[in-house]
């Protein structure tokens, strides 16, 4: 059996745990299992595309046969391997945001410069309208203007902050972060509408979107 971590040949039985044989690898005195990897790097990379492609996780271990538990375990581990850099920006933007609503509320916002939703908040009316400013303003310190429809609890939260920039309320100008929040809603089966699947748990709402804002990235890296 050659030793996982360094492929060296010089190893040797070294008891089991919960039945599977466990290697000594006397080379790099590292252990390992001596089972193959069920499920390969590709089969995995698969089930993220499906992730990131309207395909739920149920549906997802039905394909792939394996079980939904693995599939979400391999979600989270492809997030895990994900670094996401702060993109903090000097340079005047406009700021458009929008609300999504899933089984947790989210709200995104939408930097024009960069093109891209540049972060989000989850939670409800005020509190995220509020969080979802003051994460803006952190990485985007030079606002021009912020554009949101006339949902009142951005005008609310903005007022009771007294941010000083410009705040209009316009759907005419909010058609970027709209086209991305539809993009979610196309392609992740979470936020799907009329649909009985929905986010138990906030941190995989968390680790679903991060992944899909930076889908080029984790569909180009292989497990
Ligand atoms: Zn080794």
């Amino acid at each position: 059996m050659k030793c996982r971590h360094c492929k060296s040949s010089r190893t040797r039985k070294n008891g089991k745990v919960k039945g599977k044989q466990r290697f000594l690898c006397k080379e790099c005195g590292r252990t390992f299992a001596g089972k193959a990897p069920k499920f390969s790097a590709k089969t995995k990379q698969k089930a993220i595309l499906m992730y990131l492609n309207n395909v739920g996780i149920r549906k997802i271990a039905l394909f792939l046969d394996c079980s939904p538990s693995t599939v979400l375990y391999w979600i989270r581990q492809k997030h895990s391997k994900l670094k996401i850099l702060p993109e903090t920006s000097v340079n005047e933007d406009i700021i458009e945001l929008d609300e999504i609503y899933t089984y947790c509320a989210k709200k995104n916002r939408y930097s024009r410069n960069r093109q891209r939703v540049a972060a989000f908040a989850l939670g409800e009316g005020l509190a995220a309208a509020g969080e979802i400013y003051s994460k803006i303003k952190s990485v985007t310190p030079n606002i021009q203007r912020i554009f949101t429809d006339a949902n009142s609890c951005y005008n609310e939260a903005f007022k009771k902050m007294v941010i000083p920039e410009p705040h209009t309320m316009t759907k005419a100008q909010t058609h970027l972060i709209e086209s991305s929040n539809s993009s979610i809603r196309d392609n992740l089966a979470r936020f799907n509408r009329k649909t009985k699947r929905y986010t138990k748990s906030l941190d995989l709402l968390v680790i679903t979107l991060e992944l899909f804002f930076n889908r080029s990235t984790v569909l180009n890296n292989i497990f």
